[in-house]
Formats: structure tokens, C-alpha cells, sequence
């Protein structure tokens, strides 16, 4: 698990002064530690019986569509106010810097289904808070939220699902 939290980069002041973003590029870049990364998070769900994956625009979606292939399920997007074509339900959330509006198509469950809800990372979590609003609101049942990477000094899963928060790579 080392090896996979020392490939990601730190980039001091992005984008903006005070940040330490994580640069997860390079884990995704590095072919052993992208299969690594995908298999040892797939291996939590597999016969869990999930039905669905949502995946977050937009580095959500990489780790959400590989994470859907591998457990035989479809993938579904939330995506930036504006991007999608059909009609949706939307909401307006804070972030660690700034705030913004996040859809996903109304018609995305069948009720009551399993889904699993996917994040490149958890900061303070007012990106997952609002998608898991969004998910409960169209009547399906969150399993998870699932992450690559969390940065616990956030306290970000606080404001999550209590005991459905799950992340490989904690720092
Ligand atoms: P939050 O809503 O605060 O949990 O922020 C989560 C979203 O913002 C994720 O989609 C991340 O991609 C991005 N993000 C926030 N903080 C960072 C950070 N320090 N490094 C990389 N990505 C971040």
C-alpha cells in the first residue's frame, strides 16, 4: 500500500495558494499500480451484490468505469451542471476551494438498487454528500462511497453515510 501512496505526487499551492493536491496521475500513468489499484478495491464488492456504479466528474469516472467493469455492472455519471442532455436533478455543493452544481439524469435507478458511489478522492466531502443526496433523492440505496484516496485531516466522511465509507490510500 506504500508503493501505491508514494507514486502519487504532491503539488504544493494547486490550484490554488494553501492546497496540497494530490496528483493521482501518475498512479493511473503506471500500468501495475492502476490494476493494483482497481483489483484491490474490486475485491471488497465483488458478491456484494451491487447493481451500479456512479462514477463523479470527472476523475470519478476513471476509477468508477474500471471499478463497473470489473464488478459486471453499468456506470453512471454526475456530471457538471450543464453536461447532460436528458432531464436531471441537480445539486449546489461547497468545495475545499469553491463551490459548484452537480447533475445526474433522473431516470438513472431502478429503485431500491445497489449502488456503489465513486470518487477519485475525499476531501471534505461535500462533493459525495451532495451525490449521495442525489442518489437517495432517485431511490437507490447507497452502499458505499468509495475513494482512491482520502485526506483524513478533513474529516471529510463525517459528513458521509455513517460506516459506508470506504478508501484505499488514507494520508
Ligand atoms: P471535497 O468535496 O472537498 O471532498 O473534494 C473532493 C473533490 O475535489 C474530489 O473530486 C477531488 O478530485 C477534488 N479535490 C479536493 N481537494 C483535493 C486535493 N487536495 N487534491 C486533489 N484533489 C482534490
Amino acid at each position: 500500500m506504500e508503493d501505491l501512496k508514494n507514486i502519487i505526487r504532491d503539488i504544493p499551492d494547486f490550484p490554488k495558494k494553501g492546497i496540497m493536491f494530490k496528483d493521482i496521475t501518475t498512479l493511473l500513468a503506471d500500468a501495475k499500480s492502476f490494476h493494483r489499484m482497481v483489483d484491490l478495491i474490486a475485491h471488497r464488492y465483488i458478491g456484494q451484490g451491487i447493481e451500479q456504479v456512479v462514477g463523479i466528474e470527472a476523475r470519478g469516472f476513471i476509477l468508477g468505469s474500471a471499478l463497473a467493469y470489473r464488478l459486471g455492472t453499468g456506470v453512471t455519471l454526475v456530471r457538471k451542471a450543464g453536461k447532460l442532455p436528458y432531464k436531471t436533478r441537480r445539486k449546489t455543493y461547497d468545495l475545499e476551494y469553491g463551490s459548484d452544481t452537480l447533475e445526474i439524469h433522473e431516470d438513472a435507478f431502478t429503485p431500491g438498487s445497489r449502488v456503489l458511489v465513486v470518487d477519485d478522492l475525499l476531501a471534505t466531502g461535500g462533493t459525495m454528500a451532495a451525490v449521495v443526496d442525489l442518489v437517495q433523492e432517485l431511490g437507490a440505496e447507497v452502499v458505499e462511497c468509495v475513494f482512491m484516496t482520502e485526506l483524513e485531516f478533513l474529516e471529510g466522511r463525517k459528513r458521509l453515510p455513517d460506516g459506508k465509507v470506504y478508501s484505499l490510500l488514507k494520508f
